[in-house]
């Protein structure tokens, strides 16, 4: 591969071309400092970083409204449209299962950040890549400020919020309150806040880097340049500003705008007797009243609790071990500092 294709600005087309890879860097008419470090991951250095930001792509092959987000973000940036205020590490993940227009080749990738992996497929051998890539970013000698992650994916199911974020649960004493409110200026519907630690990208920052980190469900899954990124353009806005503001902005929390969701339970799937109590089709955060069965597996069931409860992410073909089903309740929270949840809402359903 020529480094003049590299530097093109086709960040999508080099990284999903199959062409042998070769790292290089070049540094831009207005100071930013560029490397194209592996397949799929081109950092920016600025000279004035006052944060360090990793958005990624591509960790599912088929969601493709967030990959072309990504190219249009690494457009502006190697073109010098936009001058980063902060140290921009942008990724485009499964380049194999993007062209294979699949979720995955082998295995979940968004379960494999829980530890290194051994390299027995290709997703496993691309999340170590990963880890160690984010790693080497967030350490970078001149670092300073804040860090953050924004994993972007598209939901494969319809939900009852077109585009929500997933926060994921950290034993880090996280000052997150900022990442609600940008969560909030980038238009999602909804927050849903994790209540355990799940091997997702997003969570392997939070926990390893005390990144402000999330996984921002986007929408549906469509064809790769089949997306109308107009869709998205609160969400661009506020990545554009969160690279290119030095401070912090001081927006504030507007309660009621965005639905927020504690995690309560999750279903594992044990057997290949699991089955799902209600149609494989129903749309994410689908409230169940009192007493609905959920679940059975064995001969246990699984019934939603006295005050009724909304199901994500169910998914009864997962593997054996894996989560089946999210269990979430309505809940209101305050973001001074830490987000913290004051307390549990009735459904409004
Ligand atoms: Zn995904």
């Amino acid at each position: 591969m020529s480094t003049d294709i590299q530097k093109s600005g086709e960040f999508l087309k080099v990284t999903i071309s199959g062409l042998p890879f070769e790292k290089c860097t070049w540094t831009l008419g207005n100071g930013v400092e560029v490397c194209h470090q592996d397949v799929g991951i081109l950092v920016f250095k600025s000279p004035n970083a006052k944060r360090n930001v990793v958005i990624s792509s591509g960790i599912h092959g088929d969601e493709t409204a967030p990959i072309e987000l990504v190219d249009k973000l690494a457009k502006s940036l190697l073109a010098g449209d936009v001058t980063p205020q902060a140290n921009v590490m942008l990724v485009i993940g499964h380049p194999d299962a993007i062209n294979a227009h699949t979720r995955f080749l082998k295995e979940n990738m968004n379960r494999l950040f829980k530890q290194e992996n051994d390299t027995a497929n290709i997703e496993r051998v691309i999340a170590n890549r990963l880890q160690h890539c984010v790693t080497e970013f967030f350490r970078l000698d001149s670092i300073s400020g804040e860090k953050w992650h924004l994993d972007l994916h598209s939901a494969i199911r319809g939900s009852k919020h077109y585009m929500f974020a997933v926060l994921p649960h950290t034993t880090k004493p996280q000052q997150n309150g900022s990442l609600a409110v940008f969560l909030q200026q980038s238009a999602m519907d909804a927050l849903m806040i994790s209540d355990a630690p799940s091997g997702t990208f997003s969570w392997y920052s939070a926990e390893h880097h005390d990144a402000l980190a999330a996984t921002l469900e986007m929408g549906r899954v469509a064809p790769l340049y089949h997306n109308d990124l107009s869709e998205f353009e609160f969400l661009e806005k506020a990545l554009i500003s969160l690279m290119t503001e030095g401070d912090a902005k001081s927006a504030n929390w507007i309660e009621g705008k965005t639905a927020v969701y504690q995690v309560c339970r999750t279903i594992y799937k044990t057997s290949n007797s699991f089955k799902l109590g209600f149609s494989g089709s129903a749309e994410n955060f689908t409230w169940f009243p009192s007493g609905s069965l959920l679940a059975e597996e064995d001969g246990k069931t699984y019934v939603a609790d006295e005050d009724g409860e909304s199901v994500v992410f169910p998914n009864a073909n997962v593997a054996i071990g894996q989560r089946a089903c999210l269990l979430v309740k309505p809940v209101s929270i305050s973001t001074e500092g830490k987000i913290t949840v004051q307390c549990i809402l009735p459904e409004a359903h």
